[in-house]
């Protein structure tokens, strides 16, 4: 499931050099992006960067200041919110707490005018899909806030909208609900195949349920790709570092043969060396981003010609199937490296104060120009 990847695919969503302003304030600056029927495509980034923004647009809550949104090929500015086939469910659920479970789903379906065999017969089918079939007679303060929040999804589902806009649907639920959750909630996109949109600021859930993720930053796009390419491939010092953990080592460039780049920097002896199919100048400042799991930390000095460093163990936190190892080195710059706790590999564990050595490939991090 790649349509992004086929040109002959047409985007369900198309967002055209979008800005939106609000009085002098770029709220959402000149922003593409294509998003596909059937995807789970989420938008992540800080407090203010626009998501929310971008998901009223969406819903016709607002318009554009300049720029045109498409679903399917049609500019959707002159379509009011209720008339588009899009639905939007909010993080508060917004459920009508003197209606049952049943009710709050049927709502939408019955202000429609939908014929009362019809009406039982889907509303019997999102009680199945969201697995509130027991639940149907309750009020919302009856039932849990984990299964509120499969009835506002089974409502925001119940008259098949094409699109579903999500706004930190999880927000309210505590951890271990919000994990389960999360692949609920992908198996139930799986199931409708409708195209969600979800919001949020938790990196994690983004990776996780998501087909594709967009990484914002002050109304602007950073990187749009499926969640391995964000993790693995960042195109800038902002996204490695939005997502998940990650040691950002500033050097000078020399590019040598062969996508080979030297990275001279003073704590660096012998300097460190970076594959990268980017192109570097001479001199020109590089940053090179190493999550913590590619490094090795090991107690003797490595026989082999990876990049290695020198430094002494000044923090863990053991996560149980992970530890994460601070190591300060000369010049007191923490590097974090990260070991997998697996019982298959019997490692060596390391205490405070050890020296050790950490070393990692020359194509294990990404060299970026920021
Ligand atoms: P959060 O995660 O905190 O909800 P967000 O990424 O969803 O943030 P938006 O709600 O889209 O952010 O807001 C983007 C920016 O636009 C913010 O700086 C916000 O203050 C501003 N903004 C949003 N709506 C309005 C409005 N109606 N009038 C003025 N400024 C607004």
């Amino acid at each position: 499931f790649a349509p992004w990847d086929d040109p002959d695919q047409k985007p369900l969503i198309r967002f055209r050099n979008v800005t939106k302003k609000f009085g002098e304030f770029v709220a959402i600056d000149n922003l593409t992006l294509d998003i596909y029927e059937r995807e789970f495509f989420a938008l992540l980034g800080p407090s203010g960067c626009g998501k929310t923004t971008m998901m009223r647009m969406l819903a016709g809550f607002e318009t554009p200041t300049s720029g045109q949104i498409e679903l399917n090929g049609q500019n959707i500015a002159p379509v009011p919110p209720n008339k588009r086939a899009v639905n939007m469910m909010f993080q508060s659920y917004a459920l009508f707490p003197h209606l049952t479970v049943w009710d709050n789903i049927a709502f939408g379906l019955k202000r429609e005018g939908m014929e009362a065999g019809k009406l039982k017969a889907r509303v019997e089918e999102m009680l199945r899909l969201t697995r509130l079939e027991r639940f149907a007679k309750r009020k919302p303060h009856q039932i849990s806030g984990g299964q509120r929040q499969r009835v506002a999804l089974a409502r925001s589902l119940a008259k098949a909208p094409t699109l579903l806009l999500l706004d930190e649907p999880l927000g309210a639920l505590d951890a271990k609900l919000r994990q389960d959750t999360q692949f609920e909630l992908m198996d139930i996109q799986e199931k409708t195949g409708t195209t969600f949109v979800i919001v949020t600021h938790d990196q994690e859930e983004a990776m996780t349920v998501a087909s594709r993720v967009a990484v914002m930053d002050e109304g602007r796009i950073m990187q749009v790709a499926t969640p391995d390419r964000i993790y693995e491939m960042p195109n800038s010092v902002y996204v490695a570092d939005f997502i998940g953990d990650v040691n950002i080592i500033e050097g000078r460039a020399t590019p040598l043969e062969e996508g080979q780049v030297r990275i001279d920097w003073a704590e660096a002896q012998p300097p460190l060396f970076a594959t990268t199919s980017a192109r570097f100048d001479a001199g020109q400042t590089c940053y090179l981003a190493i999550r913590p799991e590619k490094i090795l930390i090991t107690a003797d000095q490595p026989q082999s010609n990876d990049n290695a460093l020198r430094g002494k163990v000044v923090d863990i936190a053991y996560l149980g199937n992970l530890s994460t190892y601070h190591v300060a080195l000369a010049d007191g710059t923490i590097i974090k490296a990260q070991t997998a706790n697996t019982r298959r590999i019997a490692r060596r564990t390391f205490t405070w104060e050890d020296e050790v050595w950490l070393s990692w490939t020359a194509t294990a991090g990404v060299l970026l120009d920021r």
